[in-house]
């Protein structure tokens, strides 16, 4: 009980220094999420990450940055999943990358030697080449996992069968891999705790908060991700953006203590499932607003760097919130929650090592950029951007 108070003050009192401070909201949400994670922990974990939690926080927004230079990096925040399912719940989508992909991909072949290229889906394969469909998938299987860290991989990828080359084209990722990097960044992050490496297991722990709290909002699982589809654009930044940056202050945002599970997978695909449950009420709710309120209460406008930008009026912010019940707290509260307990349970399966044992020196791998935000620690500044 005594822990449960001393994580409480923490969270007042950074929360009233950080929100006097201007931030880009989107970032700033996200920032807040892996920092009031760490909170969730039991000691000693609590210890370790406390000691490291400005870099923890401050690398949340890292993944988002690195959407603009890395080019397979951006379809790890989402997934579509209205493009796969047409209803809940998720029966039909495979839950492992490799058969995914292997499900929905086309495969170019070049035919007897000639220059003649064609393209197959997966059930005209095992027709035309009369190969075995078991051996196809272990083949397919082995190729893909050719590249074991997602960071770096390349879905497109050949293998040979019966001397014949394939080119799995991936019709898949294109649509949203994020539950299934979550399951790569957990392994790498349980990984990191068994090699008692401090800067792999801070960078993973700031990744893997990240796209956690992605999977958490609703518009990051359909296709409808801005409201384009239905003459609703804007609603994405009205959700992640405006909503927290008019309602944080009042959150009640103490959650409760992590705790372990025993089925991460099943974890993560149940987050995307509530997510992609609500999708529904956040488009219905936004419209209903927009039925009851005036016109100049709907869009205000604002001059910023030369420009005239549009956002929803705070007064249809307020009711859009009540409209759909309060839901992004909800799903904010429900972010930091799973992601302190899936942090706790990459640590304790990893054999629960011991945080005064972890090799410190493994923050010399740092560069120059990830260095300044870990230089806040011993400074005790707090970061601005
Ligand atoms: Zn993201």
């Amino acid at each position: 009980m005594k822990t449960q108070y001393y994580h409480f003050f923490y969270i007042l009192f950074f929360s009233f220094i950080n929100l006097s401070t201007h931030y880009d909201w989107g970032f700033y949400a996200h920032k807040q999420i892996n920092y009031l994670a760490t909170f969730t922990l039991p000691e000693p974990l609590f210890g370790f990450y406390k000691e490291h939690i400005h870099f923890i926080k401050n690398e949340a927004i890292a993944p988002d940055q690195r959407r603009r230079m890395l080019p397979n990096e951006d379809i790890k925040h989402y997934i579509d999943i209205d493009h796969w399912e047409k209803e809940l719940p998720l029966d039909t989508l495979p839950k492992d990358l490799w058969e995914a992909v292997y499900k929905h991909s086309v495969w170019e072949t070049t035919i007897q030697k000639e220059k003649v290229i064609d393209s197959f889906p997966f059930a005209q394969i095992q027709e035309i080449f009369e190969v075995d469909s078991s051996e196809l998938s272990n083949q397919f299987r082995k190729a893909f996992y050719k590249h074991s860290d997602y960071h770096n991989f390349e879905i497109q990828d050949s293998f040979f069968l019966s001397n014949q080359k394939f080119q799995i084209i991936d019709n898949f990722s294109t649509y949203g891999i994020a539950p299934y990097n979550i399951e790569q960044s957990i392994h790498l992050l349980t990984k990191a705790f068994v090699e008692k490496d401090v800067y792999k297991i801070i960078k993973r722990s700031a990744d893997l908060g990240h796209y956690l709290a992605d999977i958490h909002v609703p518009l990051h699982t359909t296709s409808n991700y801005n409201g384009q589809l239905t003459n609703q654009k804007g609603i994405h930044s009205l959700w992640e953006t405006q909503v927290p940056e008019l309602f944080f202050e009042n959150y009640n945002l103490f959650t409760g203590q992590a705790s372990y599970s025993n089925d991460i997978k099943e974890l993560v695909w149940q987050t995307v499932t509530e997510s992609h449950q609500l999708v529904n009420k956040t488009l219905a709710a936004e419209m209903l607003t927009k039925a009851e309120l005036k016109p100049e209460h709907i869009k205000c406008f604002e001059d910023r760097k030369n420009r005239t930008i549009w956002k929803y009026c705070d007064k249809f912010v307020e009711k859009y919130n009540s409209n759909i019940n309060n839901a992004p707290e909800e799903r904010l509260k429900d972010a930091i929650q799973t992601i302190g307990s899936i942090w706790l349970t990459c640590w304790v399966n990893a054999g629960q090592p011991d945080p005064k044992t972890f090799q410190k020196n493994s923050l010399e791998n740092m560069n120059e950029i990830e260095f300044k935000k870990y230089e806040l620690i011993t400074t005790g500044s707090h970061s601005r951007s």
